[in-house]
């Protein structure tokens, strides 16, 4: 009862959802024009693996256009940014995703998300002139690893869409044409369409979307996919072209890092919380699930996950700064706390600052600290540092060693210790012993 909190507010979206019955299917690709378009799930998977789901969670669907982050995130790990950047480009186009259109100039296409760029996208996986048959494998094998289980391919919506592939034929010879793609156009169509159909659930998604949010870790595989860095500019390309022409209302409304399939499917990733997937297969003109867009929209504002609400993160670091002890063994304590960043950081410095602190010893307790990021780390180490210079004894209890080794190595003569020791029962008469 209590566990299914998430779930039972999931249900009650959902049924609100189910009542909007417009919008319409994919019929360009006849297959999926025969789905079932009363189907309606959401699912939220957390850091943990936890899933929370309501409606058709367990039905199964084509990836479509949600595979495109997530074979981009795979070239950008085999190939490397700068090799990716030269053949797509991350600019929002504004277009529809499966406009004929190219950068003036480059001739690359304008990002990963629309067809054009996924297309360029799915011919750098795998070594340059390789098999066709083995890139799409590899491709299908990559969004198994994102999924955290073996994923495979709906051959009857593939041999649909490629009987009608005319539009995506053309993109792929204009891309030929230009030099961005160096392979036959028809195979990497071939290839890119057998990407696009395969099967995945509402579940499924969730996790994939969860696995971006959580830095590029599978959260029940444990497995590190890709490297935080390409997760960093995945999520970037979503949040800006992964709406297509409708993209800037997106991010302003939602504010989720997001990505649409026309076989219904919506995905949104929001770093360091949640991946979330919605399955409704009617459209809207933009190629976009209509409840998925809708639910999206709720989620956002009932749960606050715009990626541009977050809370202050310099006021709460400080938890308490004391004087504790007295006569030479008087000692200033800050108790730091939460996950520190630069705000945080510049906000700890500031405070031993502004009391240029007369004593001869001051600690900085790390103890309820979750999380110090690299550049907070640097800034409590010089703050150390220079705190030496000023003849002060400076100690470091850190008894989870949230600060690294490395960082340490440059603070110079400083004590770091698992905790400060009682003298005695007396909480203000803290004596430091080593
Ligand atoms: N396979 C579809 C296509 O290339 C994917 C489009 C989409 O999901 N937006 O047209």
């Amino acid at each position: 009862m209590i566990g299914s909190l998430v779930a039972d507010y999931l249900t009650d979206a959902i049924q609100d959802a189910a009542s909007d019955t417009s919008g319409s299917l994919a019929e360009y690709i006849p297959e999926l024009a025969n789905a079932r378009p009363q189907n309606l799930a959401a699912a939220f998977a957390m850091a943990d693996g936890t899933v929370h789901g309501a409606g058709d969670v367990d039905v199964p669907f084509t990836i479509q256009s949600i595979s495109k982050p997530f074979v981009y995130a795979l070239a950008l790990a085999e190939r490397g940014f700068d090799e990716v950047l030269r053949k797509v480009g991350v600019e929002p186009s504004g277009e529809a995703f499966n406009q004929i259109s190219l950068e003036v100039g480059t001739g690359r296409p304008f990002n990963p998300m629309i067809n054009a760029g996924a297309l360029a996208t799915h011919a750098l996986i795998g070594p340059s002139g390789g098999d066709a048959h083995e890139r799409a494998q590899r491709v299908v094998d990559g969004l198994s690893a994102f999924a955290g289980r073996r994923l495979v391919v709906d051959e009857s919506v593939c041999s649909s869409e490629m009987e009608t592939a005319h539009r995506n034929l053309a993109i792929a010879h204009m891309l030929r044409s230009y030099g961005i793609l160096e392979e036959d156009p028809r195979a990497v169509v071939d290839g890119y369409i057998r990407q696009c159909s395969v099967l995945v659930t509402t579940r499924d998604l969730a996790m994939m979307a969860a696995t971006l949010a959580n830095h590029g870790r599978h959260p029940l595989t444990s497995e590190q996919i890709v490297d935080e860095s390409v997760v960093r500019q995945v999520l970037s390309v979503m949040a800006t072209c992964g709406m297509y022409d409708a993209a800037g209302d997106w991010v302003t409304q939602v504010g989720i890092p997001a990505k649409s399939g026309v076989a219904g499917g919506l995905i949104g990733a929001l770093p360091g919380q949640v991946g979330i997937a919605t399955f409704s297969p009617r459209l809207d003109r933009h190629g976009n699930s209509v409840r998925g867009v809708n639910l999206f929209h709720r989620f956002s504002s009932d749960m606050g996950l715009h990626l541009m609400s977050v809370p202050p993160a310099s006021r709460a670091v400080v938890r308490s700064h004391r004087i504790v002890g007295d006569g030479a063994d008087v000692i200033r304590v800050l108790q730091l706390q939460g996950g520190i960043r630069f705000a945080g950081a510049e906000r700890i410095v500031r405070e031993v600052a502004d009391a240029s602190p007369g004593e001869h010893t001051v600690a900085l307790d790390l103890t309820l600290v979750s999380s110090i990021d690299d550049v907070a780390q640097r800034m409590l180490v010089e703050l150390a540092r220079r705190l030496t210079i000023d003849g002060c004894r400076v100690i470091l209890i850190d008894p989870e060693s949230v600060v690294s080794e490395t960082h340490l190595a440059d603070a110079g003569s400083i004590d770091v210790v698992p905790r400060l020791l009682l003298a005695s029962a007396d909480e203000d008469r803290l004596t430091a012993r080593m």
